[in-house]
């Protein structure tokens, strides 16, 4: 995995308008997400509508609730491992929400989102676990204030509203797999 001018030259890109400027350059927390457009529901191209504000509403009935709603992530993984980025990893991407991390709030300011394509009670792929480690190696070897222990689920910076990515993420397989890969 290569990083250029804070594009993954693996991903395919996939422009979001749903960015602004980081407050400062740090990047120094690493927040892991699911996402599937309509709920349970894989393939197809509504995670890449919603992250760049063409989501066709009146495909499913479930569409209409995000009307209006103007979100995105750094970097998605779909079921196939195949990555889409929509944001640049030195911009601040539209993922956390309201959330706090060790005391300071405002996540998405100091934070990189990777999104799963995937459900909390449904496991992920083998293919989504191995790009999400060389993912991450790649990005703590980029990005010196990211580091093993500043990795998190929505759920951990959002209690009680979110519970992305979920019982089904397999977090000490996860840091296992990333640990072999940094020692
Ligand atoms: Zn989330």
């Amino acid at each position: 995995m290569q990083i250029e001018n804070h594009w993954l030259t693996q991903a395919r890109p996939c422009p979001s308008p749903f960015f602004n400027e980081r407050p400062s350059d740090e990047v120094s927390l690493l927040v892991i997400h699911n996402i599937a457009l309509p709920p349970l529901t894989y393939g197809g191209n509504a995670i890449e509508q919603l992250f760049t504000g063409c989501l066709p509403l009146d495909n499913h009935p479930y569409f209409k609730t995000l009307e209006g709603v103007e979100v995105s992530a750094h970097l998605l993984i779909q079921r196939t491992g195949e990555l889409v980025q929509f944001v640049a990893f030195d911009k601040r991407a539209w993922h956390a929400g309201v959330s706090n991390f060790a005391g300071r709030t405002q996540c998405n300011d100091f934070s990189i989102g990777i999104e799963l394509e995937g459900s909390d009670n449904q496991p992920y792929t083998q293919l989504q676990y191995k790009q999400l480690v060389l993912v991450t190696k790649a990005l703590i070897d980029h990005y010196p204030l990211l580091n093993k222990d500043r990795i998190c689920g929505h759920d951990a910076i959002a209690p009680g509203r979110k519970t992305d990515p979920g019982r089904a993420f397999n977090w000490s397989g996860y840091k296992q797999s990333l640990q072999a890969l940094l020692s």
